[in-house]
Parts: structure tokens; sequence; C-alpha cells
């Protein structure tokens, strides 16, 4: 274990163990609350702007988001994930699932039509009600998805470092008079390039399982811990058991993307789905295309946009960054 920082058990968040005050939804804020959360929201668009904008600079399709599918992520195994519910419902006689993650079209779509895409999606996922604590999870949030046929690992991380890094340059430049109400134009700064990168396994052997909760308090730069053992469409190297895919961690925030190169080959899938009781049934159309050789090698990521900008504005509690909250256990009129 670390000295440096013992962080509670129950809770990987910001909050520490203090009871975190819930955000108070918009006609409860004051004039000075409702100029915070104004600023707030200017930072979000310039961030979308700007990311967006890059993706699209260098070539990327961008894709609307689905909102029910027969498959979606399975958000299983997975050491981050824990849903109370799982939001089944039928429409025209068949069961479809409101997107946990727009994973299975990617790869698609991916595939078939465009070698680079993106999609700005929500996704739901109705996560235990003593989640409201962590201060960092929100039953509906929206992911930056993005997608590149035949990349690697490397070039997707080496990708996020650029904009990341850029978009804080930008905000910077652009949002001076907001970031200064935030009270934070200060103390924002933009990391060095690359992140560092570290191996789950050797963070595990320095802080046992709680290593996720550790690092995000350690460190003061958002780093990334690779080979991270998980949902089946992550690429397994079954020789070494080690993962080819990556989460990056912002400081307090914890992790604020995750991703991977994707396995394409059926066979693995398969196995892979089979050795973590996922049903097959709910992926028909990704193990046919798999099976007819159409599925492509592709590397990519989700940027959890809510959390980034909690981390760049230092939210109290992500509910904060979003204009109509989506806390765990709080369901709010609006
Ligand atoms: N966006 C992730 C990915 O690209 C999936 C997830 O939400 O974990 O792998
Ligand atoms: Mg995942």
């Amino acid at each position: 274990m670390s000295e440096k920082q013992v962080v509670p058990q129950e809770s990987l968040g910001i909050i520490g163990d203090k009871a975190l005050e819930m955000p108070k939804s918009l006609e409860q804020l004051s004039e000075s609350e409702i100029e915070r959360k104004r600023c707030i929201s200017r930072v979000m668009t310039h961030m979308l702007k700007y990311l967006t904008g890059e993706f699209m600079n260098k070539g990327f399709e961008w894709l609307l988001p689905a909102i029910f599918s027969k498959s979606t992520d399975p958000l299983w195994p997975d050491p981050g994930a824990s849903l109370e519910k799982r939001i089944e419902v039928e429409i025209y006689g068949e069961t479809v699932r409101t997107t946990l993650s727009m994973i299975i079209h990617k790869m698609v779509a991916c595939s078939l039509v465009h070698p680079k895409l993106f999609i700005l999606s929500p996704n739901v996922r109705i996560e235990k009600r003593e989640r409201a604590n962590t201060g960092i999870n929100a039953y509906e949030f929206h992911q930056l998805d993005f997608e590149v046929r035949n990349a690697t690992s490397e070039d997707i991380r080496r990708f996020v470092d650029e904009i990341i890094c850029g978009s804080i340059s930008s905000l910077k430049k652009h949002m001076n008079d907001e970031l200064l109400c935030l009270e934070i134009y200060h103390s924002l700064k933009v990391s060095e390039k690359p992140f560092r990168v570290y191996d789950r396994e050797d963070l595990e052997s320095k802080y046992g399982k709680d290593w996720e909760k550790q690092i995000t308090f350690e460190v003061d730069d958002p780093v990334w811990v690779t080979n991270i053992p998980r949902e089946f469409y992550d690429f397994e190297d079954f020789e070494s058991g080690k993962w080819d895919n990556y989460d990056l961690i912002l400081p307090k925030y914890g992790e604020v993307l995750s991703g991977s190169r994707r396995e394409w080959e059926y066979s693995k899938i398969v196995r892979k789905l089979e050795r973590d009781s996922v049903k097959k049934e709910n992926y028909k159309l990704l193990l046919k295309l798999a099976k007819e050789g159409k599925i492509k090698p592709s590397a990519g990521a989700g940027i959890g946009v809510e959390r980034l900008v909690s981390w760049i504005v230092g939210a109290k509690h992500i509910g904060e960054v979003q204009l109509f909250p989506r806390i765990p256990g709080i369901v709010y009129d609006l």
C-alpha cells in the first residue's frame, strides 16, 4: 500500500468519507449558483466544440447514437461495473436494451462502413444507488465514443493525449472569463505528454485490489492503465494472458475513458462469451459478421464527457455539470 494517501473503501471519488451534498435541481439554485452552472455549461460547450472539431479535422465521420438495440455492451465482466438494474423493454414484439455503450455498433460500423468514426452517445447505466456518494457516477451520461480501423492501442493513446491537452489549452485561451468565474483559471494546467502508462499488474502488486482508488488519489496528472481483464470485446492474448486495453485515470475523478484494441476473430469471441457466461443470442449479428470474416481489427475508446468536465471545473459532484442531474438513486422531475 502507498503511505501517501489512503482513501475510504466505499467510495471512489472526490468526496473522501464526508457526506456529500447532492446537487440541487435548477429551480432551487440561487443567482450565483445559476451563474456557476452557466459557466460550467459554457466550458462544456467549448470542450465539445473542440473535441468534435478535432475528430472531424482528422477525418472521422460523426454518427448519431442509437437508443434501443438488441445488442449493447454487456458491461460484464468489468471490475468497475455496478448496475442495480438492466433496462430491457419490448418493442414490436422484440426485446431491446437501452444503450450501455455503443461498442457493438462501433465495431460493426467501423468494419463495414467508416474506418474512422465517432458518436456522441447517451449511455444509460442504472448504477447502484450507493454510488450517489462517489460524486463521479451518473445514471445517464454521454460518451464521445470513437473507433479506428487497424489502429494500435498506442495510436489511440497518443491521439487522446493530444486532444485532452489541446482542449485544455484551448479552454485557457478562449474561456478565460468562465474559468476565472469558476476560480480555476490559475490552477488549470496543461499536463505533459505523453501521459504516463502503468500496467495494472504492477499497480495491483503495489496497492492490492484497490489499485484504481489509490492511483486516482495519488496522481496529479492523467495516467494510463493497461492490461485490465474485462469484457469480451477487448483484445486478450490467450498465451501471455495480457489484455491490450487501457483506461485513462484523472486525478481525484477516476476513470474517464476506457478502450482497447478489439477482438475480431469469431472463435475467440465465442470462447470469451462462453467463458464469461454472456448470452450469445444477444450478439447474433456481431457473431454472424465475425464468422464471415467481416469484423476488422480496430481500436478505440470512449471519453466520459461529464466526468472530463467535472475534472476540469473541479465539480463537487458530477451532477453539478449536468443541467438536469442524473444521480444514482435520485430521480428529479426533469
Ligand atoms: N467506450 C468503451 C470502449 O470503446 C466501452 C465502454 O464504455 O466501456 O471500449
Ligand atoms: Mg468497456
